[in-house]
Parts: structure tokens; C-alpha cells; sequence
């Protein structure tokens, strides 16, 4: 088979060098002709565990190729993914124009039979938008070449994403057509022989289902953040209460850890987007519009504390932040928390050194020498009036206490992400806060 993907960011490419790793000949294409220009050299535009090694490897294979040439690449494929960025327009609502400019490039070349399938995130309908997008590029033409067109949702997780996509949870395709249904089951059999399932649906469905797993996963972290929030005034432990609550199989353990709000390029924005279709529609998401509200107050919490221990004294202060990128294992640092606590940080007078192992030059587009970088997260410490723990990367999981108390000015740790045991910390002779826990000793 031969497949294109179009867009070669997180998910283009993770998504090209997968297929391309079962065997298919896959062309990624960007507009970028720097990030197509890089990969030829072997630089991949973001980090993400694994991946480098397998994109070298299908390059040499002489089954992976990167072009910024649309035209050429999507000649003679069987599937065409549009896999480009869908971020909020102004009113919230997923910004189309990218999706929408491929589709038509699609129209202008294809010369014959091909799906044409979505896998950025996008509302429900837009598919049909794609529909007509590549018709009327066809009739422009005068050309008559058949098409499908399906929605397959991508649920990879950064930081985890090849083996997301190796072996998924599931593959969910929305589909109009047995045609189509035939050409993506051949092409995702390699990834089914292990008892992975596909879920074929319609269309709306299919761009419904991701936009709704993603809000069930921000409502978990929005309600466990409203419920330590409410454990630390009444005096209990989140840490207990979410163990306590996790052993009940219909709430599970996983995604019910209170934390510093959630960030990242999808929660935010498709939390926004499925509110947003919801009032063009005339229905209220109250339900996602308190998770959002929640998540916003959550990402100042880190910072409020600090105000407290320090009486609002804050002007002066040196501060250690441990983690920049909004999660563990990649540098993406869109929409994360630490961007707005290091800015309510420098509004409030305090210096800021940061380290974090892989998304400082990432953090430098937005921060730049504004706060200081450390080489590691000992450096970071040296003279640190207090250490903010923002991303539970597994580097600061067994910290040695000894040297970072030897290091700080005041040895005061406020932990985002309940990485640390309070006691064994007071213990040390430390001032310890985190979240969802009176630990103000
Ligand atoms: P990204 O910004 O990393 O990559 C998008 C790429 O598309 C960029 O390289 C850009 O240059 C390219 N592009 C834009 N217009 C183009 C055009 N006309 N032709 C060719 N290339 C073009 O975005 P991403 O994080 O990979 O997200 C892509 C989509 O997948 C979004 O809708 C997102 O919501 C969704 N998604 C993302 C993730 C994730 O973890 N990042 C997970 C699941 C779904």
C-alpha cells in the first residue's frame, strides 16, 4: 500500500513512521520546507522517546520520505491522511483553514481512487466540508476521480506515542462507504493482529468519539483538582482519597491524579471546541465549561502557595523551577502551566532559574532570557529561595535531599505533582506543600 500524510508535526509523523514500520510506503509532506529540509538530515522537529531511531531506520528502508511536494506525493496512493493543526480560532472554536487548504491540494492531484481521511481533530461535520472542498477542486479541473472520504481520530499520547500507535486501545474510523471500509482495514491489519480493535462507525460519530474522550479525560483531572482543593480546607489527604476511590472498578486508578491544571495542544483546545459547537447548536456543556473554569484557577495554585508561605513578600526572591514542558517525555510546551507560574513569578518580582531535561529550547520561544536555564536540576537550586516541582519528569522522582538542602537558600519545595512524601521531607528539615494535602509545616 501507499499512503501520504500530510501535516509532519506530532501526529503526522509518528503516524508516517508507524505505517511506515509495518511495511507501507508512506510520504510525510509538510508546508515547512525547513522541517522537510531537517528530516532529510535526520533532525526531527520534536522529541518524542524512540522515534528518531525509527524514522532513520525507514528512511534507510527506502520506505519513509518527506516532501513539500503535495502534488507528486499523493499520486497513486491509497489513503491520503490530513494530519495538520486545528488550533482555537478567537471564539474558541477549531480553526479549519489548514484542514481545509490540504483538502483542496488533495482535490487539485489526485488522479485516482483514494480515502481521504482526518485524523487532526476536527468538529463533527467537518468531514463533509472535506467532501466538498476536494469536489469542487475536482470540477475545477473538469477531472472525475472517485473518492472517500473517513474520519480516524488520533489518540497517542505525547511522550508515549509510537507505542500509543503501535498498539492502540482501539482504532476508531468513521466511515460512509464498504469501499472505504475495505481499504482501512487492510491498512491497519498489522496493527489488529494483537487483539487490537478497530471500531467502525459513522462519520459524525467518529469526530464526536474524540472530542468526548478527551473531555472525559479533562473532567477527571478538572474534578480531582476541585476535590484536593476541597481535601486540603476540610484536612484530608487527595493522595488517600484518591486511592480510596480508585479500588471502585467503575472510577479505575488512572487520570485521577490532582495536579497544577492540564495543558498541552489538546486538552485546552478541544475542550473549548466541543463547548463551542455545543452553543452553535444551542446546547449548553455546563458540565465542560466548570472544567475549564476549574483547570484555569488550578494553574495558579503552585503560585498562591508560594504567596502564602511567603506572606506576599515575594519581590527578590530566587526561585527553582523543576519541569517546563506540560508533561513528562516531550518538549511541548503549549499551553503549559509553568508558562503562567513563571509569569505570575516575574510580575510578582521573583528570578527564576528553570531546568527541565529536554523542553528548554522550546521554553526559550516563549520565555527567552527572561528566567535562566540550568544545566541540570542541582544547578537550578543553587541560592533557590524555594523549589517549584511543575512536571513530574522521572529525574526528580529520587532527588537526593541532602546535596539540594545543601544547595537552597531556604529549603522550602512546592510540589505540583505529589511526587514527594511530606513526612520524610519534614524529616529533612524542609518546608513541603503540595496539592490537595494541609502540609503547612
Ligand atoms: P503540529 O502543529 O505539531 O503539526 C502540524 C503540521 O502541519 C505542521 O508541521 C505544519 O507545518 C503542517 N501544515 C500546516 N498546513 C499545512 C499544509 N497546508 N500542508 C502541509 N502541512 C501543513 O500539530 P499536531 O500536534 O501534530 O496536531 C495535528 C492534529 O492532530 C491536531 O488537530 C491535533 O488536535 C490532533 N492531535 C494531536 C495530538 C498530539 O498529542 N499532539 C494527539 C491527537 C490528535
Amino acid at each position: 500500500m501507499k499512503i501520504a500524510v500530510v501535516g509532519t508535526g506530532y501526529v503526522g509523523l509518528v503516524t508516517g513512521t508507524c505505517f511506515a514500520e509495518v511495511g507501507i510506503d508512506v510520504t510525510c509532506i509538510d508546508i515547512d520546507q525547513k522541517k522537510i529540509d531537517n528530516l532529510h538530515n535526520g533532525i526531527l522537529p520534536i522529541y518524542e522517546p524512540g522515534l528518531e531511531e525509527m524514522v532513520s531506520r525507514n528512511v534507510e528502508k527506502g520506505r519513509l520520505h518527506f516532501s513539500t511536494n503535495l502534488s507528486e506525493a499523493i499520486k497513486g496512493c491509497d489513503v491520503a491522511f490530513i494530519a495538520v493543526g486545528t488550533p482555537p480560532g478567537e471564539d474558541g472554536s477549531a480553526d479549519l483553514k489548514y484542514v481545509l487548504a490540504v483538502a483542496r491540494g488533495i482535490g487539485e492531484n489526485i488522479d485516482e481512487y483514494c480515502v481521504v481521511v482526518t485524523k487532526s481533530t476536527v468538529p463533527v461535520g467537518t468531514a463533509a466540508k472535506v467532501r466538498t472542498e476536494l469536489e469542487q477542486a475536482l470540477q475545477k479541473r473538469g477531472a472525475s476521480v472517485e473518492f472517500d472520504v473517513a474520519s480516524n481520530p488520533e489518540f497517542l499520547k505525547e511522550g508515549a506515542a509510537i507505542d500509543d500507535f503501535l498498539k492502540p486501545d482501539r482504532i476508531v474510523v468513521g466511515i460512509s462507504s464498504e469501499r472505504a471500509e475495505e481499504v482501512m482495514t487492510k491498512l491497519y491489519k498489522p496493527f489488529l493482529l494483537n487483539g487490537h480493535p478497530i471500531i467502525f462507525m459513522d462519520i459524525p460519530s467518529a469526530e464526536m468519539t474524540k472530542y468526548a474522550a478527551n473531555s472525559m479525560l479533562a473532567t477527571k483531572i478538572s474534578f480531582m483538582n476541585d476535590v484536593a482543593n476541597l481535601c486540603e480546607i476540610m484536612g484530608a489527604d487527595v493522595n488517600m482519597v484518591r486511592r480510596g476511590i480508585g479500588s471502585d472498578a467503575r472510577i479505575g486508578t488512572k487520570f485521577i491524579y490532582p495536579g497544577i491544571g492540564y495543558g498541552g495542544s489538546c486538552f485546552p483546545k478541544d475542550v473549548k471546541a466541543l463547548i463551542k459547537t455545543a452553543q452553535e447548536n444551542g446546547y449548553d456543556m455546563q458540565v465542560l465549561r466548570a472544567v475549564e473554569s476549574v483547570n484555569d484557577a488550578q494553574k495558579s495554585v503552585l503560585f498562591d502557595k508560594l504567596s502564602r508561605h511567603f506572606q506576599g513578600e515575594l519581590r527578590g526572591l530566587h526561585i527553582a523551577v523543576w519541569g517546563l514542558s506540560f508533561k513528562p517525555k516531550t518538549d511541548d510546551m503549549r499551553e503549559a502551566p509553568s508558562l503562567v507560574i513563571i509569569e505570575k513569578l516575574l510580575a510578582a518580582g521573583c528570578t527564576v532559574t528553570a531546568y527541565d531535561p529536554v523542553a528548554m529550547p522550546e521554553a526559550k520561544h516563549s520565555l527567552g532570557d527572561r528566567i535562566a536555564y540550568a544545566k541540570d536540576e542541582f544547578e537550578a537550586l543553587i541560592d533557590a529561595d524555594a523549589l517549584l516541582v511543575v512536571t513530574e519528569w522521572p529525574d526528580f522522582r529520587v532527588p537526593n535531599f541532602g546535596v539540594m538542602a545543601r544547595l537552597m537558600k531556604q529549603k522550602a519545595i512546592f510540589d505540583g505533582r505529589n511526587i514527594y512524601e511530606a513526612k520524610e521531607l519534614k524529616e529533612l528539615g524542609f518546608t513541603y506543600h503540595c496539592i490537595g494535602v494541609k502540609t503547612d509545616h
